[in-house]
């Protein structure tokens, strides 16, 4: 029943090795053929509706100060990536109170994972991705956890250092777990959460939290969203997810359970459908799902056994 399956590649070769050496950056930075994505307050810049990947000719000299660069990685070949294979991509952090951006060109604009995602090409969400992940770390992780000193930016933008006693800071990663809960007669249990219009329904997801392993983690959780106990877990994927730095950890957990009961803190509905049933609420906008470049969609899919049509689909 997988339809999934195939190991996705990653877009960027990350150069995890080859980063670390002194001057590395630099030496990227200096030639004319690297590209730079831009992030600023939580946004990235973009072009029509994929990620901008501006020639630094296009970019003023000196960047406002307080920038953070960080050395994203070369574009792989085979991945249908837009830009030449082995172009080196740097993303340059604005700091939060940069004002002046008249700079930035004229065909491009800010915006959000959220807002982007649904028209990114696969490869711009890997990037966006990971440049937003690394972005919020350095935001949020300016001075050393132990002595309160500023910390310098080493090896390309994945370490921060401090000076004072030597310690290494790493970008930070949270586990987190998500699961299309399905019962023993094959339905799917979805939740709708108060942050969301009364007809959404998700999988449902939680940070593990620390000294946990995955699946304590996600029996946990559903037991507390949506009351239900599962007895067995299938692990089915992960995927990066930028708020703010997870690593979601996708399951397919099965209970026994018939009746929901949502928490009224988090999840406002628990609704179970049938297979049929679902496409049809989709289609008729009874109900809406994730979008396709989620892993929430991957596991409903999953569970569905391939694509589910959306209003404006060719079926
Ligand atoms: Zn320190």
């Amino acid at each position: 029943m997988t339809f999934a399956s195939p190991t996705p590649e990653p877009v960027l070769d990350r150069q995890c090795e080859q980063r670390d050496a002194p001057g590395y950056l630099a030496a990227v930075l200096a030639s004319a053929s690297h590209r730079v994505v831009l992030f600023h307050r939580g946004k990235a810049l973009l072009q029509g509706s994929g990620l901008g990947y501006f020639d630094p000719a296009e970019l003023p000299e000196v960047l406002p100060a307080g920038t953070t660069s960080v050395f994203l990685g070369q574009v792989r070949p085979g991945q249908g990536h837009p830009l030449p294979d082995g172009t080196d991509l740097v993303l340059h952090v604005l700091p939060n109170d940069t004002e002046n951006l008249d700079w930035v060109p004229g065909d491009s604009a800010f915006a959000g994972y959220r807002d982007a995602a649904q028209e990114l090409h696969k490869g711009d969400a890997q990037v966006f991705i990971q440049a937003q992940a690394v972005a919020n770390w350095h935001l949020s992780h300016t001075h050393c956890p132990r002595c309160g000193t500023p910390t310098e930016v080493e090896a390309s933008g994945w370490v921060r250092g401090c000076a004072k006693d030597g310690s290494e800071h790493f970008p930070r990663t949270d586990p987190a777990v998500i699961v299309a809960i399905v019962g023993a007669d094959g339905r799917i249990l979805l939740a709708n959460n108060f942050a969301w219009e009364e007809n959404r329904y998700s999988t449902v997801a939680g940070f593990v939290e620390a000294g946990e392993s995955a699946e304590d983690g996600a029996v946990r959780e559903i037991a507390e969203e949506v009351g239900v106990h599962l007895h067995s877990l299938e692990y089915i994927g992960s995927q990066a997810w930028p708020f703010p730095r997870s690593l979601m950890l996708g399951f397919i957990g099965h209970t026994n359970d018939i009746d929901a009961a949502p928490d009224n803190v988090e999840v406002r509905a628990a609704r179970w459908f049938g297979r049929e049933e679902l496409q049809q609420a989709v289609l008729s906008g009874e109900a809406a799902i994730s979008h396709r470049q989620s892993i929430a969609r991957t596991l409903i899919e999953e569970w569905y056994g391939g694509p589910i049509l959306e209003p404006g689909d060719n079926a």
